[in-house]
């Protein structure tokens, strides 16, 4: 079995969650607008580093997704993202603070460790190239609000980015937060993953791996009304068994637990 950090972070948000998704097959509709238009970005910030014409790959991109019945929120139309999305490429390319060498290796890198006997992890890193000229591991983020930047060292409380570091060996990682806002805005924020942080998720990692080996999915949402995460869950239509919410939200993809690792493609 091949895990990803999209599986292990949907295990700790809510083990049945997990079990709808990676074993029962149910998969969340790719209409969601900011979702694949970070997608189509991340292909427009490919083209750029290949010295390609990244506005134009970003509206080839961009232009596949929109007779897709997309879900917009926050008032987003495509023409304003598309607008948003080539002001923020224009932006980075002005700012000039990321050198990538050999793109075509360094880009969407796949790394794969050997977890136990029989399973393995698979994560897609962004980029490892250099931020003001020093060598760091990259994510990619498109987002309509700013990153909180406060309290200092936040960042390295984020557990796809200790993910990346265990995964890559890597200590110095920068998140590049592209925010789609009125005047938009692209933040760098680095942050430097300590060995014992990297061994903590090690261990994260084996242990979730033998709850769901054991068949632990009790459903545990975590917090009271009004901050509940069902309310806001894609799966919410299964636990409360309505159809039509499940219609709205879902596919259903058998033979799903193979294919967890395709998710890290998408986060
Ligand atoms: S609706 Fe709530 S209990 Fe059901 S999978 Fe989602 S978070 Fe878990």
């Amino acid at each position: 079995m091949t895990y990803s950090y999209g599986q292990v972070s949907q295990y700790l948000t809510c083990p049945r969650r997990y079990r709808h998704r990676y074993l029962d097959g149910w998969q969340e509709k790719d209409t969601r607008a900011a979702m694949l238009f970070g997608r189509a970005f991340e292909r427009a910030l490919a083209a750029y580093f290949l010295r390609e014409d990244a506005t134009a790959a970003l509206f080839r991109e961009w232009a596949a997704c929109q007779n897709q019945c997309l879900q917009y929120s926050n008032g987003d139309t495509w023409d304003r993202m598309l607008q948003q999305g080539i002001q923020l490429l224009d932006r980075f390319c002005q700012d000039d603070r990321i050198r990538i060498r050999q793109p075509r290796r360094n880009l969407q890198i796949k790394f794969v460790r050997t977890v136990s006997e029989k399973n393995g992890f698979v994560a897609y890193v962004d980029a490892i190239g250099k931020l003001d000229g020093t060598r760091c591991l990259l994510e990619w983020k498109t987002t309509s609000a700013r990153y909180s930047e406060e309290p200092e060292g936040l960042l390295a409380l984020d557990p796809q980015i200790v993910c990346y570091s265990w995964m890559t060996g890597i200590s110095e990682v920068a998140q590049v937060v592209f925010v789609r806002k009125r005047l938009v805005e692209v933040q760098y924020l680095r942050t430097m993953i300590t060995d014992e942080q990297r061994a903590e998720f090690g261990q994260l990692v084996e242990d979730t791996i033998r709850r769901v080996e054991s068949a632990q999915f009790l459903p545990h949402s975590g917090i009271r009304f009004p901050q509940n995460p069902c309310s806001s869950c894609p799966y919410v239509g299964l636990c409360l068994g309505k159809p039509e919410l499940i219609n709205i939200a879902l596919v259903r993809r058998p033979g799903a637990e193979n294919l967890g690792w395709l998710d890290e493609l998408t986060y």
